[in-house]
C-alpha cells in the first residue's frame, strides 16, 4: 500500500484526475523526502529570515533541524512519485511508484488533430500494459 499524503505541505507535487473517456484516473503525488542525514526534518526550500515565506526560486533544499543542504537537481533525482490508477482500458485498478522524472512523449492532441510533444510521467498498466502519462499540464 502507497502511503498518502496527509496534507497539500507533505507533497512536491499532486495531482487527481479523471481521464479523457471519464472511464480512468489518475491521482499522482510525490510526497517529500526526509533528510538524509539526520532522517527527522523534511527537506525544504530555506526561509527567508524577513518573511518567513519559502524562497521558492532557491536552488537549494535544507534540512531544518540539522541544515543539510542538496541543490535542487541531486533533490529531484532521489523523489519518488506514487501513482493510484483506475486504467480506462481494463478498469484494473493498481499501484504503482516510479522515479519522479518527467520525459519528452510526443502524444495525439485528439482536438487539433496533430502530434505533440509534452513533458509527462509515462507508466503502464500492470494488467495490461497500457500506456498512461501523468502529464504536467491539463485542461
Ligand atoms: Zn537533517
Ligand atoms: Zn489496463
Amino acid at each position: 500500500m502507497l502511503k498518502e499524503p496527509e496534507s497539500m505541505d507533505d507533497c512536491v507535487y499532486f495531482t487527481n484526475r479523471i481521464l479523457e473517456d471519464g472511464k480512468g484516473s489518475i491521482k499522482c503525488w510525490v510526497l517529500r523526502n526526509k533528510c538524509p542525514k539526520c532522517g527527522k526534518g523534511i527537506m525544504a526550500k530555506p526561509k527567508d529570515p524577513k518573511t518567513g515565506h519559502f524562497k521558492i526560486r532557491s536552488e537549494e533544499y535544507v534540512c531544518p533541524e540539522c541544515k543539510y543542504t542538496v541543490n535542487k537537481d541531486e533533490y529531484g533525482e532521489t523523489l519518488m512519485a506514487s501513482i493510484k490508477y483506475v486504467c480506462p482500458k481494463c478498469s484494473h485498478s493498481g499501484e504503482i511508484e516510479v522515479p519522479f522524472k518527467r520525459k519528452s512523449v510526443s502524444r495525439l492532441n485528439e482536438e487539433k488533430g496533430k502530434k505533440e510533444t509534452v513533458k509527462a510521467l509515462p507508466f503502464e498498466c500492470a494488467k495490461c500494459k497500457n500506456k498512461m502519462l501523468v502529464t504536467q499540464k491539463m485542461k
